[in-house]
């Protein structure tokens, strides 16, 4: 049976010839209200779903009523042909600006099916019209893969009455409610993280560190990059992530890594030099093993996560209320870089909005990104990269208690030009 995954936040699109079936589809699969359909809108503004001429009206308030349900969170099925590009291009806009999963869904039933279903209901289609709807959903079917959608189903008559449509969590939503002990930028201290599981009470046996009570540590990302041991620090996380002991999100650092195992071609700067120093140095086997496993657990990470049913986000580089229980390019981007301007300050880095201090969402958000200080609470979040590579603290944060456990760091490891000096990130 085929089956059909929706993430909650998501805007499905159907798309198929008149006739083929897809008010149907979407009655069976749907509850009405998600429901948006392009006939209904043309009689709500005309009082007839066949009064051609007032279709631009009719598009008119399709387009509003799908921005407004998606504004609100909520999912939608956008219910009409959908057969050409720009009409595609249309909804894709609106779903991206609502940061929601776009799911398409192409009903490939051969035209003779839609014929006698036409003919057989109460509005029937010109069959010019079904003939040209034939024609442009071939072209369809051959040029869609090179559209922004994030997943695409396609129909086929013999499957159409039992099809298993099922509504998903976000990937990045994890039915976990801790505790956690969530630890910040790691950036090779390896030293310095060992002392701190120790004392947050992991013990190590067959190199992975385990809590006796069921505690799981959360990775806020950049586990490399300045510091002494690199590789140790990923290694150590990628056991605890390989055998459940801990969760993991990406930072910017990490995906700079990733690019670079993927052969790709990336300015090595800002402490990735350290990386690929150790790298260079290690034994074959061991650089390819951990390629291999960063590189398939840094494809499987979420951008960020929502735990403990949705009281608590971890995100490398934070996020704001309305992106929370939404996926996309730009909330990826958001995780992994903060709020950025896209403007560069006088020693060459990027410049960062504050986004905390506007955040007014219920869940706690806890983050790195930005050495500070202090962890301290502000507007429901926590910043716990205390700058350990700079020669600051690596900090843990133990949820639920809201208890800080710290350690200094032994050296500093990192001191270069382009980084903000320490005393610039003490707020
Ligand atoms: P339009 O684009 O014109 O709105 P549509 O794709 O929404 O068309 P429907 O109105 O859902 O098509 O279906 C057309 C006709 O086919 C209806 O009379 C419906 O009862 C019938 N029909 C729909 N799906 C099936 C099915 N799986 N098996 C048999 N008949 C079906
Ligand atoms: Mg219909």
């Amino acid at each position: 049976m085929k089956k059909i995954q929706i993430p909650k936040t998501s805007l499905v699109v159907l798309s198929g010839s008149a006739g083929c079936g897809k008010s149907s589809f979407a009655s069976r699969h749907f509850r009405p209200t998600q429901v948006v359909s392009s006939d209904h809108c043309r009689a709500m503004v005309s009082d007839s779903e066949e009064d051609m001429p007032a279709s631009g009206k009719a598009f008119k308030v399709f387009r509003l009523l799908i921005d407004s349900r998606l504004s609100l969170g909520k999912l939608t099925v956008s219910d009409s042909t959908a057969l050409t590009p720009k009409a595609r291009r249309e909804l894709i806009t609106i779903g991206r600006k609502h940061d929601f999963q776009l799911v398409l869904i192409i009903f490939d039933i051969p035209f003779a099916v839609c014929s006698e279903r036409n003919l057989s209901r109460a509005r029937n289609v010109p069959s010019k019209v079904l003939l040209s709807h034939r024609r442009l959903l071939d072209r369809t079917l051959a040029g869609i893969h090179g559209e922004d959608f994030d997943s695409i189903y396609i129909i086929k008559e013999e499957e159409l009455d039992s099809i298993n449509v099922e509504i998903v969590p976000l990937p990045v939503e994890v039915p976990l409610s801790g505790p956690f002990d969530i630890i910040g930028d790691v950036h090779g201290c390896c030293n310095e993280l060992e002392t701190l599981l120790d004392r947050l009470g992991y013990s190590k046996a067959n190199n992975v560190y385990t809590h006796p009570a069921g505690r799981m540590a959360v990775f806020t990302g950049d586990l490399g990059d300045r510091g002494p041991r690199c590789l140790d620090s990923i290694e150590l996380a990628l056991n605890m992530v390989s055998s459940g002991s801990a969760l993991y999100v990406p930072g910017n650092h990490c995906r700079k890594l990733h690019s670079y195992f993927q052969g790709r071609k990336i300015k090595i700067s800002h402490g990735l030099e350290r990386t690929l120093e150790e790298l260079e140095r290690s034994e074959k086997s061991r650089r390819d093993s951990l390629a291999g496993r960063f590189m398939e657990i840094y494809k499987k990470a979420p951008p960020y996560l929502i735990l403990d049913r949705g009281r608590l986000v971890v995100s490398h580089a934070g996020i704001k209320e309305n992106m929370i229980g939404r996926l996309s390019g730009r909330i990826r981007r958001f995780c992994l870089f903060g709020d950025t301007t896209g403007e560069v300050d006088a020693k060459g880095l990027p410049v960062r909005r504050d986004w905390a201090s506007q955040y007014r969402g219920s869940a706690l958000v806890v983050y790195g990104h930005t050495p500070v200080a202090e962890a301290e609470l502000r507007n429901n979040t926590i910043d716990i990269d205390q700058g350990c590579v700079l020669g600051g603290k690596l900090t843990a944060l133990r949820y639920p208690e809201m208890e800080i456990a710290q350690v200094e760091a032994l050296d500093v490891y990192y001191t270069r030009g382009v980084m903000r000096s320490f005393a610039e990130v003490h707020l």
